[in-house]
């Protein structure tokens, strides 16, 4: 069946522009060069489906006119990634039942404590977002689509991305474990965390990204958790014509 992929954001943990910088980038007038914290909204067959809440959420909805909202898969508990979960509120008081949010039992336990005040019982004040914590322990079926988990390395945490259909999504990583290359057979579209140039611990250089798209060898490759040393339209004219930059506002639509 047809879906569409929606780059929510495409910017790194700080995103760009990045407090206080001075840099050419965060003062560039490229729409392409403003990139939000990493998030990914997945629809089809009239539902949404989002990867990671990140604390631009709010904006991002709102640019994109979500309207519904059926669940949250979740890749990991960095703060970039989960700390927009609360803005849910408005879409989870559009449905009858409480939206279910997927993550790894590590990953739900640090957003039960990160947002307790949501999963305390014991909260009195209204108002909360209406979701229920379910644990990742294998492929996740949602509306008829199969997401398959993904495991890559992002420094010394194992993490997830995920595989849907022809595409896959896998943000913030430093290296892919040669178990997950299997799964990445056959790919329309492949998603990849590519920070910068220079290496970085935890994330992946547009130099490794492109020696891993050589190997998985996807019709087409977008970088995503960008910072702002990459500047968008110098950064492309530099890649081949089937990599690209993904930026905020992305649309593609992929077979599921
Ligand atoms: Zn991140
Ligand atoms: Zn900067
Ligand atoms: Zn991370």
């Amino acid at each position: 069946m047809k879906a569409t992929l929606t780059v929510l954001g495409s910017g790194t943990s700080m995103g760009v522009p990045t407090i206080a910088c001075e840099c050419a980038v965060c003062h560039s007038s490229d729409p392409h060069d403003r990139r939000t914290r990493p998030s990914i909204l997945i629809g089809y067959a009239g539902k949404n489906v989002l990867i990671d809440t990140t604390p631009d959420f709010r904006e991002q909805a709102i640019r994109e006119g979500i309207r519904s909202l059926d669940a949250v898969l979740y890749t990991h508990g960095h703060a970039d990634h989960i700390l927009g979960l609360d803005d849910l509120r408005p879409l989870t008081y559009l449905r009858p039942e409480k939206t279910p949010l997927f993550a790894r039992p590590a990953d739900a336990e640090i957003l039960r404590r990160v947002f307790r005040y949501i999963f305390d019982a014991d909260y009195k004040f209204g108002g909360l977002a209406q979701v229920e914590l379910r644990v990742i322990d294998g492929p996740v079926d949602l509306f008829g689509v199969r997401f398959e988990p993904v495991k890559v390395i992002h420094g010394e945490a194992e993490i997830l991305g995920f595989r849907f259909g022809q595409a896959a999504y896998l943000t913030d990583l430093s290296k892919i474990p040669e178990e997950s290359y299997a799964k990445l057979a056959g790919l329309d579209i492949l998603f990849l965390d590519a920070l910068r140039h220079t290496p970085h611990p935890t994330h992946s250089t547009v130099e490794n990204s492109l020696r891993i798209v050589e190997r998985v060898k996807p019709k087409r490759a977008f970088f995503t958790h960008i910072c702002h040393d990459l500047a968008h339209e110098a950064t492309n004219a530099t890649l081949p014509p089937h990599v690209r930059l993904s930026y905020d506002g992305m649309k593609l639509e992929f077979e599921i």
